[in-house]
């Protein structure tokens, strides 16, 4: 019984402790923009980005944007082999955003996937833009913005990912790995078109948060942001619901957690289907060949 009562507790990583972890120790920041926001000089992230100063810590974005939420948008298993067999490491992908206007994408790679998954919500808050949204669609002309302004392209790998403006009302038509990253920029309905290997989330996901990012370093004349109602960064109004206390970087009951083993969202059915004349989303359901040329 001695036994038992001097036993550590299980090294299972996810939960160590009773009281969860240890609160944080007050912010010192190291760099020229941290001070910045720490002494309240900079009090908006709209300010932060304007000065051009690199964003190396992440509780800027914790002063700056409370209210980020963040989401996992895949957890893979990987693996290699080593003298002493095989090592495993998760390598997580995740995003941040505050559902108005502002939305960053993280990655990252560890042996406990409750610390990788905080490391990649720290990565994803240092690559946070100010997002361009607008009533860009000609169909539409509600004046809200609620959708890209214009045609936004990203890449990375073989994937290429474009949006397009649509009108209020049809929501997300894109592929289920990029509605979180529309949602947490703030952006409500979209059309989405993919090319290449979609079924590799983390170039799915990374080519559609440089869609975003490709549209947020335009430059727009005046006259483009009067007719296509522009607005950049925030307006004010979250499209996401509040955010429940104490759960940070945490999985949220499980709907998006990686619920066995390996990534949850590789090869899994992606719902919505195509939507008119797009090819959102997956191809034919567990189709593995080469993309198609073009
Ligand atoms: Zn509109």
């Amino acid at each position: 019984m001695s036994a038992a009562a001097a036993m550590p507790a299980p090294p299972s990583g996810e939960q160590r402790g009773f009281g969860g972890p240890p609160p944080p120790p007050p912010w010192v920041p190291k760099t020229e923009l941290g001070r910045r926001v720490h002494s309240g000089g900079i009090a908006t992230m709209a300010e932060a980005l304007a000065t051009g100063l690199p964003l190396r810590e992440a509780e800027i974005v914790d002063k700056l944007l409370p209210m980020l939420h963040d989401e996992v948008l895949d957890v893979n298993m990987v693996q290699r082999m080593t003298d002493s067999g095989r090592r495993f490491k998760f390598a997580v992908t995740v995003v941040v955003g505050n559902g108005d206007g502002y939305v960053g994408l993280g990655r990252a790679k560890g042996r406990e996937v409750g610390p990788t998954i905080r490391r990649a919500i720290d990565r994803a808050k240092l690559t946070v833009i100010e997002v361009f949204r607008g009533c860009g669609s000609w169909e539409c002309g509600c004046g809200r913005a609620h959708t890209v302004p214009f045609l936004a392209r990203g890449r990375s790998g073989s994937v290429v990912v474009k949006f397009r403006p649509a009108p209020q009302g049809v929501g997300l038509a894109v592929g289920d790995v990029t509605k979180p990253i529309l949602r947490f920029a703030g952006i409500t309905d979209a059309w989405g078109y993919t090319d290449g290997h979609t079924k590799t989330t983390v170039n799915y996901a990374q080519a559609a948060f440089r869609a975003l990012r490709g549209l947020s370093e335009l430059k727009v004349t005046d006259a483009d942001r009067a007719r296509l109602k522009i607005v950049r960064g925030a307006i004010g109004r979250s499209i996401l619901p509040p955010k429940e206390e104490g759960a940070p970087g945490g999985f949220r009951g499980g709907r998006r957690g990686p619920g066995g083993r390996g990534g949850p969202r590789r090869g899994g059915p992606q719902r919505g289907g195509p939507p008119r004349g797009g090819s959102t989303g997956a191809r034919a359901p567990g189709a593995r060949g080469p993309p198609t040329r073009r």
